[in-house]
């Protein structure tokens, strides 16, 4: 995604610190239930920002003594195969369904018409898709979005999670928003987290989590799940920051990370606790650094995954 608009103030790490996502950590952190966090006491992002304040907490989780191989750099993988540990019969998610929705589509840039055709989100109408962004150097949104959906797969099902995509590189192009949110309806998802990367001016910097705002129009009724969403991302933000180091956007968001939105189909279309997250902003050159690591994308996904965790134990 991508916005235009004015030029967002610069980053303001003092009002971070003393933030509502500083509140959300504090409370998680405690909870630093999963072993997962083998990448998070690594280095190596080259984001001093947030950093310093998140190793603090981070560090206070356990680091697990095995954890996917090393992920290239190249976007193919390893993508923890999803094949290397079969689905848990048990865990502490057993019985819990997470809708992951990779945002965009590889094909999409091959089918403009069908990706341009209007759909009904309640609100308005809007195009069934679009394209997504792409760094500078052509690593697209729509190959970092199902690469971390891979990641998180993995994850989740490791916790005893039922983890379902919205698309898997295997169609030509979409879904289409509708149905997009419609995937998760009917899935009686308990979470679905929609993964993004923004495309917006260089400079900008940092990741936010949209939130749905209250809207009631055709088909779009938000309401039941405004409050529980943003419990969902509270939650994927502070452990977004703890895990990889990120700060919060420095262009929306006002230092917390988190932006309402009455625009998204796949947001006004949902009956189930969803969020999207913009991991980044592929047109920084930082921020494409981070986002064009293999390493990078699996403390994304794992930083996600502990927040859906989190909201899914409560
Ligand atoms: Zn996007």
């Amino acid at each position: 995604m991508s916005y235009a608009g004015p030029d967002f103030e610069p980053p303001q790490p003092r009002r971070f610190r003393r933030g509502p996502l500083t509140v959300a950590l504090a409370a998680l952190v405690p909870g630093a239930l999963l072993g997962w966090l083998v990448y998070a006491t690594v280095g190596g992002s080259g984001d001093g920002g947030a950093r310093d304040r998140a190793s603090t907490s981070a560090s206070a989780a356990p680091t697990a003594p095995t954890g996917p191989g090393e992920p290239t750099d190249d976007g193919k993988g390893p993508s923890p195969a999803p094949t290397a540990s079969a689905p848990a019969a048990s865990g502490p998610l057993k019985g819990k369904v997470v809708v992951i929705d990779p945002g965009h589509n590889p094909g999409n840039f091959r089918h403009p018409g069908e990706i341009n055709r209007p759909v009904d989100i309640g609100t308005n109408r809007k195009e069934c898709d679009t394209t997504g962004t792409s760094t500078d150097d052509g690593y697209t949104e729509a190959r970092f979005t199902l690469d971390v959906a891979h990641r998180m797969r993995t994850l989740l099902r490791e916790q005893g999670a039922t983890v379902k995509l919205t698309q898997d590189g295997d169609r030509p192009y979409g879904p289409c928003v509708d149905e997009r949110a419609r995937i998760g309806n009917e899935a009686k998802a308990d979470a679905v987290v929609s993964i993004h990367a923004d495309g917006s001016g260089a400079g900008n910097r940092g990741f936010h989590v949209i939130l749905p705002g209250s809207v009631r129009a055709g088909a779009a009724d938000t309401r039941a799940i405004v409050a529980p969403s943003r419990d969902l991302g509270e939650r994927v933000a502070g452990r977004f920051v703890a895990v990889t180091g990120s700060a919060p956007s420095n262009y929306v968001g006002d230092g917390t990370g988190l932006v309402t939105r009455k625009d998204l189909g796949g947001l006004n279309l949902s009956t189930v606790p969803k969020v999207f997250i913009e991991c980044g902003n592929m047109r920084d050159s930082k921020d494409a650094a981070l986002l064009t690591s293999g390493a990078w994308r699996q403390k994304a996904a794992q930083g996600i995954s502990e927040g859906i965790v989190s909201f899914l134990r409560g």
